[in-house]
């Protein structure tokens, strides 16, 4: 032990000391939050000890076969795709502005190293979702980190932890809030249990005709009237055509989209900047206006003239001089000028040849435009116009990230990792991993010192509270409905050069487990299934699925009482066997899905019952359908009852397609809810 190793033997006590030295710990990301996490691991001697940990029984092959590792070298990896930017530097402590441009994971363990020379850690300057961070790797850890950005990046990572039986413990921060939380296959709700709400979308009307605070006319100068002049016109991803739209109404709106295109051909002469808001804040307005209807509940628009507007000003040098004061609500003349300003700008680099240009937040130029013109179209609408610096903000979706909550929040998963960690000492690692059937392993329930992950909670930082700014919540249990964590996963092993065929898995599948009908899916959807047996001689590599990297293979039971899905990943090559391999090791007999009554009648689209418009033999036994067919013309069904078999499924999907069509020809939004809703099964009709 070293000198510094003192203050964590007498904070842990000598076995927990022992095994954070001892660990091996991953660190996915080396950003806001990921170089506090870093620093503090490293502080704290995670990962600086010379014990290689033993592995147990449970990952070395009965027939050792397999060059599976049987000890563990302590240490700390960190992966990141990104290299160092400028803005990083105020909250990205590990980083000075030498290093701008340089990888983050390899300048963060040059700083970090500094601070505890010996740990062990292993820089690597790339994307989580490379073939080389697969299955296998994410088994080498004692515990992984998330300390990443997106949630593309978290629900990999967590499937991945999901497969490896690793225990995840994931952060994220929002401003002056952060959260922290512990998760284990089998033992708690994973990242997945809860669906993430989605990017809010707004009705194309509210947006293109009524308008009623400034998100909306953001949203309207951003989405429609930039792509309109400057790029390819489909942009409107923050627009959705909904039922409470007008249909008449969608027309004209696509018609004076036409109209704006013949403008665009005046870019780069004098009259443009004219052409665009007469046409915009005056012809449009007026139009409005005249559709008396729209304005019985709320107060009509007022449009503006540009020559009644303009002052004896050169426009555009006094937008200039008003664009750097970002911080001030400027007039609406004032507004007129930055917007002359930036249309002039905008049509220079249009005209030098920059084509399809987008809005970006720290585009300047960009935001110029979309500031002005929202400031000008809130000022028609009677809205209240803002700075340019918090137009900024809500165009962006911004909220500051706050150096103190990422320090905060990574310290939180410190803490957190402490008692996952403690839950394992001086105890064969092989209990802690869950079953195979998803029980929970009874030494690990049972007992007050044996709480699931030694006792680990949900944090949360709060900024809304004084008295306490730290809260915790005890962690959920799995939900036996989740796509992610409910099924069992299995690796599959293939032979090094050879071709396995999808005939050759169905033949594996059937002879290892006791499925009486089953499907199965891969990236390109379902490829196998009792009635579709076309693709067996195919190769499986033909079939959506890289044998080389991180590749999922979903096996469905299709009977009537089904067991939980299977999923199959794609690993490292068997050197030297005969044939393709399922790896159950450990697994007796798959567990039956859960189930849910409610009875047929309960089931509506719109207001009609589906029992109505469509035979439903005997009871449905389904929670919750939801059916959208929004304008991409696709129908997604969505139903929240793992026992209904995925043929089934299928069929309900064509019946309520059917149904709707009948009932409701031109309606574009079809949903039903009935009884709670959670950890829906999407099946994608395509
Ligand atoms: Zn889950």
């Amino acid at each position: 032990m070293q000198k510094r190793d003192r203050g964590l033997i007498q904070a842990l006590g000598l076995p927990l000391a022992r095994r954070v030295k001892d660990s091996r710990v991953l660190v996915v990301g080396a950003g806001g939050i990921g170089c506090e996490l870093l620093k503090n691991l490293v502080c704290a001697g995670f990962g600086s000890g010379n014990t290689q940990t033993d592995l147990g029984a449970s990952t070395t092959q009965d027939d050792g076969s397999l060059t599976a590792p049987t000890s563990r070298v302590p240490g700390i990896v960190l992966v990141d795709l990104d290299t160092i930017d400028l803005s990083n530097l105020n909250r990205q402590f590990l980083f000075r502005k030498q290093h701008i441009k340089k990888p983050k994971a390899t300048v963060a363990k040059e700083t970090a190293s500094q601070f505890n020379p010996a740990v062990n850690i292993d820089a690597r300057h790339g994307d989580i979702f490379d073939a080389e961070y697969n299955v296998d790797f994410f088994e080498g850890f004692d515990i992984v980190f998330n300390a990443l950005d997106n949630l593309k990046a978290r629900q990999h990572c967590n499937r991945m932890c999901m497969a490896a039986g690793v225990p995840l413990i994931e952060s994220g921060t929002t401003g002056f809030n952060g959260q922290v939380q512990a998760i284990q296959k089998g033992v708690t709700e994973c990242y997945d249990c809860n669906p993430k709400p989605v990017q809010k979308s707004f009705p194309i009307c509210t947006i293109r005709s009524t308008p009623s605070q400034p998100i909306h006319c953001i949203v309207w100068a951003k989405s429609y009237l930039f792509p309109e002049l400057f790029g390819t016109s489909e942009g409107d991803s923050d627009v959705a055509v909904t039922d409470a739209d007008n249909a008449e109404e969608v027309v004209k709106l696509r018609e004076e989209a036409q109209a704006l295109k013949k403008i665009r051909s005046l870019i780069g002469t004098s009259d443009f900047a004219q052409a665009v808001f007469d046409k915009v804040f005056y012809e449009d307005i007026e139009r409005l206006r005249s559709m008396s209807e729209m304005w019985q509940s709320r107060s009509p628009p007022t449009s503006l003239k540009f020559d009644s507007l303009k002052a004896d000003t050169d426009l555009v040098k006094q937008g200039q001089a008003l664009s750097v004061q970002d911080q001030r609500n400027w007039s609406v003349e004032e507004n007129l000028a930055v917007f002359c300003y930036s249309l002039d700008i905008l049509s220079n680099r249009a005209q030098s040849g920059e084509q399809d240009m987008s809005f970006d937040k720290d585009d300047k130029d960009t935001l110029d435009f979309v500031s002005a013109a929202a400031n000008l179209r809130s000022h028609v609408f009677g809205i209240p116009t803002n700075s340019e610096w918090e137009i900024k903000q809500m165009a962006g979706n911004i909220i500051p990230a706050i150096a103190t909550s990422n320090a905060l929040t990574a310290s939180l998963s410190v803490m957190l990792s402490y008692k996952v960690l403690r839950s394992k000492v001086g105890r064969n690692e092989a209990l802690a991993k869950p079953t195979a059937n998803n029980s929970l392993p009874t030494t690990i329930l049972s007992g007050k010192d044996e709480l699931p992950l030694g006792g680990s909670k949900m944090v949360f930082l709060n900024s809304k509270s004084t008295e306490r700014v730290i809260t915790t919540q005890g962690l959920g249990h799995p939900d036996p409905r989740c796509p992610v964590c409910s099924p069992v996963y299995a690796k599959l092993r293939i032979p090094k050069d050879t071709k396995p065929t999808l005939g050759h898995l169905v033949d594996e599948i059937s002879a290892k487990l006791k499925y009486e009908e089953f499907q199965i899916s891969t990236s390109i959807g379902v490829v196998y299934e009792p009635d579709l047996d076309d693709n067996l001689p195919r190769a499986l590599s033909d079939l959506g699925v890289d044998l080389n990297s991180n590749s999922f293979i979903t096996v469905t039971d299709d009977s009537d009482e089904p067991r939980v899905d299977l999923i199959l990943s794609t690993g490292p090559h068997l050197e030297e066997r005969g044939g393709i391999d399922l790896d159950l090791s450990g697994l007796q007999e798959l567990p039956f899905k859960p189930k849910a009554i409610v009875s047929a009648n309960d089931l509506k689209i719109g207001d009609t019952s589906i029992s109505d418009v469509m035979p439903m033999e005997n009871a449905l036994q389904a929670t919750q359908i939801t059916a959208t067919n929004g304008h991409s013309e696709r129908m997604q069904c969505a139903i929240d009852d793992a026992s209904i078999g995925s043929k089934r499924k299928r069929n309900i999907v064509e019946d309520m397609q059917t149904a709707h069509k009948r009932a409701k020809p031109e309606a574009v939004d079809l949903e039903t809810h009935v009884g709670g809703s959670n950890g829906a099964i999407i099946l994608d009709d395509d």
